[in-house]
């Protein structure tokens, strides 16, 4: 068996030959035998050198040939069970998973740092996949895919348009999609009777789009699509729809389609009861004032938020870890607009304890505030104030609930649930990706969860 062959009709036709297979049609299996746009497709992925990266249905190898030799951190994830053994033969360097990408769970790679995700896509469930890996919280820093042409035109279309629909506003939020070429069909093996294109996605993080509600942003945009002939203000039966057309800038009579993402933004804040501008900065903390304690948790004074954390001095705070029924762990991801660790992972909920508040006091009001729940709480364990906690005391509280949740966007970017040994590798691997408040609770409590 020769090893990485550049991939083209004669060795796909060899190839297959060998595995005395022929390509399946309910697999969506189109062989790219071009070598130079394999080789400029990977290029347009970017990966560098010792990069994380992920191809989805690598097939006999086309693109993986060109990113293995950019980088051996690679993992392909592929269906057929005929190519499974020569994949694993012809690329021993990579990780290869056999499965359904439908049913592959993103949060494994997490623990690998963020991902370049790349395809020729099995067009059967090109969107399923795309909303797998791009939905909220996504280990991707960029995905590269083929798509069928259409699809890939509708992810890229301005509002008013026919091409505009639910997939480009909900896609759109999170991530800018540019499409870098159209294929023609004879680049594939056997000939598929549509164009393809390539698109690129990449995360929309220094973009001027306020924050909102992502949950309520999904179902507005769902609802409001779901008959994309019908008038907006019926379909979502709003409270005081006049002035929110007002505050949006749109007609009454509006549809969805003629709502560009700045406006669906817009929407989702006003029909959260929230200002354009709230939903992009993060509170003002200014007048918070905190009760100062000893090194053995009592009250000596009380002083300013800012000087307490300048001054390092000892101070309460609680963590609440929310688990759903299967025992997984609600991870949040804090805003960009927070004061303190900026865009970490860290607990469910968590917050200082005011002064005058006890702890009992202070955890169901933060579970309220940044999750918009409330649930018994039990006591899971505590830390003595240190450098790793930011000199606070810390009582950590267990919850268990399913969500959805209100997470706050001036508070929160986005947040999911995770097993406790996605957790492990992660913190093991990339310790700098979490708050250092919730990798010492972490610890402590550990095993008791
Ligand atoms: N990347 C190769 C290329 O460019 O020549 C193959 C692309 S072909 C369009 C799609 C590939 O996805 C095939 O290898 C197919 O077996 C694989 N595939 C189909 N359904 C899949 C699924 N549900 N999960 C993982 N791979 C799948």
């Amino acid at each position: 068996m020769a090893l990485n062959r550049a991939v083209k009709l004669s060795t796909i036709a060899a190839t297959l030959a060998e595995l005395g297979a022929k390509p399946t049609q309910s697999l969506g299996q189109n062989f790219l035998h071009d070598q130079n746009l394999a080789r400029w497709i990977v290029e347009q992925v970017g990966i560098g050198e010792g990069e994380p990266w992920l191809e989805i249905g690598p097939g006999l190898g086309a693109l993986t040939e060109y990113a293995l030799e950019r980088s051996k951190n690679g993992t392909l994830l592929e269906k057929d069970d005929r190519i499974i053994h020569w994949l694993r033969a012809q690329f021993p360097a990579l990780e290869v998973v056999h499965g359904d990408a439908l049913e592959y769970d993103p949060r494994v790679l997490f623990s690998r740092g963020p991902v370049k995700v790349f395809g020729n896509l099995p067009y059967y469930i090109s969107s399923q996949l795309m909303f797998q890996f791009a939905t909220e919280p996504s280990p991707a820093s960029s995905m590269t895919f083929t798509l069928q042409r259409e699809l890939a035109e509708r992810m890229c279309a301005g509002p008013g348009t026919k091409e505009y629909g639910a997939i480009t506003v909900l896609i759109g939020r999170r991530w800018k999609v540019k499409l870098l070429r159209i294929l023609p069909p004879h680049v594939f093996t056997p000939v598929p009777k549509v164009d393809s294109a390539i698109i690129i996605l990449t995360p929309r993080e220094d973009d001027a789009l306020p924050e909102c509600d992502g949950a309520l942003f999904t179902k507005l945009v769902k609802t409001a699509f779901s008959q994309r002939r019908k008038q907006m203000k019926k379909l979502l039966q709003l409270d005081r729809w006049p002035e929110l057309c007002a505050a949006v800038g749109i007609l009454e009579t509006a549809r969805a389609e003629e709502l560009s993402l700045a406006q669906w933004v817009t929407l989702t804040n006003f029909a959260a009861g929230a200002t354009a501008d709230h939903s992009t900065k993060a509170q003002d903390l200014t007048g918070e004032i905190f009760d100062v304690v000893n090194e053995r948790d009592e009250v000596i004074g009380q002083r300013p938020r800012g000087e307490v954390h300048r001054e390092k001095l000892r101070h309460r705070a609680v963590h609440i870890f929310v688990f759903n029924k299967r025992g997984e762990l609600f991870l949040q991801r804090r805003s960009r607009w927070k004061d303190m660790h900026p865009r970490d992972w860290d607990s469910s909920a968590a917050g200082h304890v005011n002064s005058g508040d006890s702890y009992a006091d202070t955890a169901p009001r933060e579970l309220e505030e940044e999750l918009g729940i409330s649930a018994p709480l039990t006591e899971l364990g505590s830390i003595a104030a240190c450098a790793g906690t930011g000199w606070e005391f810390v009582k950590i509280y267990r919850a268990q609930h399913d969500g959805p949740f209100r997470l706050p966007p001036a508070e929160i970017e986005c947040g999911g649930f995770f097993t406790c040994e996605q957790i492990d590798g992660w913190i093991a691997a990339r310790p700098g990706d979490f708050a250092s408040g919730f990798r010492e609770c972490w610890k402590a409590v550990r095993e008791r969860v």
